[in-house]
């Protein structure tokens, strides 16, 4: 059953307690600029008529995810639950995640400034734990309940309800992002404004994807293929050796005549 992430920004008081639960759960490297969810402060009007809409800043899991198709490594996939999952050790680092995200939410890491070798992160919606039939760290560190982690559709039901209660209480713009947005987000808000006040794209796109990508992917499977063929061919050596070598400490073995 797909899982999500249902996030009432009304509920947050942004006091980032996810945001450093994730960074020190998911061992990202500390001193750096990188993140894998991190809270953002969106300001509307002029002082003294200010409004300020504070929202937690990740991947949003997209159904109709461009990561996924542009990775030329396969190191982005679904998961069969719905969320996507990031492979470091696949990751070769070309950046074509971050440049095709229509949220901008990928980021590179380069370790290595003489080669440009990097690595890509972005939120893993904490697959491990996830697996093991507990809730993600984010969730569960939000002393303020505005982070509910389960089943995707009893998650729109409960979003659905808080908006109508949020209209009652006289908030007109109030609206559930992410139900529908490129094929249904696994990571779902409860706004009181328009997406744009939060930096969300009021209607996400998915890019114009060049063709030639679909190239540097056939040579992806390509280098797939050979290393699969590669390893393949080195298992019949390796197995050849080893009788090889067996037989010849057979004969070695047998008493001389
Ligand atoms: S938000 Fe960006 S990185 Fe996350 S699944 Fe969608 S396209 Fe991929
Ligand atoms: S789901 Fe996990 S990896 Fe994603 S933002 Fe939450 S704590 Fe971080
Ligand atoms: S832990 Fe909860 S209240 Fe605190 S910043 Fe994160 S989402 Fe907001």
């Amino acid at each position: 059953m797909a899982k999500a992430m249902l996030i009432d920004t009304t509920k947050c008081l942004f006091c980032n307690a996810c945001s450093v639960e994730c960074k020190q759960q998911n061992k990202v490297p500390l001193g750096k600029n990188i993140f894998l969810t991190q809270m953002m402060i969106r300001e509307i009007g002029k002082f003294p008529k200010v409004k300020q809409f504070f929202i937690k800043r990740a991947c949003n899991h997209c159904t109709e995810a461009a990561c996924v198709d542009v990775c030329p490594t396969h190191a982005l996939f679904h998961h069969k639950d719905g969320y996507v999952v990031l492979d470091q050790n696949r990751c070769n680092g070309c950046g074509y995640c971050s440049q095709f995200c229509p949220f901008q939410i990928p980021q590179l890491e380069i370790f290595d400034a003489f080669s440009g070798a990097a690595k890509s992160y972005k939120c893993t919606f904490c697959a491990d734990r996830v697996a093991q039939g507990y809730e993600t760290y984010c969730a569960a560190a939000c002393p303020f309940g505005a982070i509910t982690f389960g089943d995707r559709e009893k998650l729109i039901v409960q979003g659905q309800r808080r908006v109508a209660e949020l209209k009652n209480r006289g908030v007109a713009e109030a609206r559930l992002y992410g139900e529908k947005e490129l094929g249904g987000l696994h990571v779902l808000y409860i706004l009181e404004q328009k997406p744009r006040y939060y930096g969300l794209p009021d209607n996400p796109q998915y890019p114009v994807i060049p063709k030639v990508l679909d190239v540097v992917k056939i040579l992806g499977y390509a280098a797939l293929g050979v290393t699969v063929v590669g390893l393949g061919v080195n298992w019949i050596i390796a197995r050849r050796n080893i009788r090889a070598e067996e037989s010849i400490e057979k004969k070695e073995e047998k008493p001389h005549e």
